[in-house]
């Protein structure tokens, strides 16, 4: 069987660069798309924006989905109306950390309303062709509805997404490893200022991909990845101390090459 399509209302609270990138599938595929946030972004195509947020909650939503960054959730959360919901509705979060998001919305979003957190593991950049063969990580946090659920999570399985299920606690272990240890790389070459030279080669080129792509996403991003991750503080303990030990094998390699001259 084919998977599930039916039209959903779909309301997105914080309307940035990401949402922006999500909507536009979305709205391609035939879903009706409201949205809200703290600037004005009115004027998308395809897009009912609106300023207040009561209003934008007192519409008909199957799906609320959270794309504000990691650093306001808290705050953007806890101001949401949501006794302006006039049915049960699903509420999925999009943040790059989970447990965070996973523990704030099982607190505020009310009892008869459901839940799923996921991270697509790509953005404007990876995702600019087309999302196939791209991850999309999911956890069915609170899902009581399963069409609804299903419906929604088919946006991305239609586009050809890698659909992967794990908890939000596997998400945010393995991501310290992956994710943030790659922006945290990209930044470091950015304060190192590296560039192109005339005589690169492909493995340089690709550390200067990284710092490129790394730099296009917001320092709210990077630095959320590193505050809302518990295990990114020892993802960064990890990395000082690989440097610490690879200087130590290079100067004890010199050292002993000193020694050898010595002894002729
Ligand atoms: P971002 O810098 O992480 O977030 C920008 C969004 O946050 C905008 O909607 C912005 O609202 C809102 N915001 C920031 N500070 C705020 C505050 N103090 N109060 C209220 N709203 C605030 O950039 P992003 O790339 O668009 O990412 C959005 C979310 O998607 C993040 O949680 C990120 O982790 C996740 N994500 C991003 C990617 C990616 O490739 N970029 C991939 C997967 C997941 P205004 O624009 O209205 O000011």
């Amino acid at each position: 069987m084919g998977p599930l399509t039916r039209t959903l209302k779909i309301g997105i609270i914080g309307f940035g660069p990401f949402a922006q990138f999500l909507a536009k599938t979305m709205i391609k595929q035939g879903h009706l798309l409201t949205a809200t946030s703290r600037s004005d972004h009115s004027g998308h195509q395809g897009v009912n924006f609106f300023r207040d947020m009561e209003e934008f909650m007192g519409l008909e939503h199957d799906v609320i989905l959270i794309c504000t960054s990691i650093l306001s959730a808290s705050e953007v959360i806890k101001s949401i109306p949501f006794h302006r919901l006039k049915k049960p509705t699903l509420f999925a979060d999009v943040l790059s950390v989970k447990e965070y998001p996973r523990q704030l919305l099982l607190q505020e979003v009310p009892e008869d309303s459901d839940l799923v957190c996921t991270h697509p593991m790509f953005g404007p950049e990876s995702g600019r062709d087309g999302w196939r063969d791209l991850t999309f990580m999911y956890e069915r946090v609170r899902v009581r509805d399963d069409d609804l659920c299903s419906s929604f999570l088919t946006i991305f399985e239609c586009e050809g997404c890698k659909m992967l299920e794990m908890s939000c606690e596997e998400h945010d272990r393995l991501a310290a490893e992956s994710q943030f240890l790659t922006h945290t790389i990209g930044r470091i070459l950015s304060e190192m200022e590296i560039m192109n030279t005339p005589i690169d080669t492909k493995g340089f080129e690709k550390l200067v991909q990284v710092k490129e792509t790394t730099m296009r996403d917001s320092f709210d991003l990077y630095s959320g990845l590193f505050i809302h991750n518990r295990f990114a503080k020892q993802q960064l303990k990890n990395l000082e101390s690989a440097v610490q030990r690879v200087k130590g094998i290079l100067e004890a390699r010199m050292n002993k090459g000193d020694e050898q001259k010595c002894d002729q």
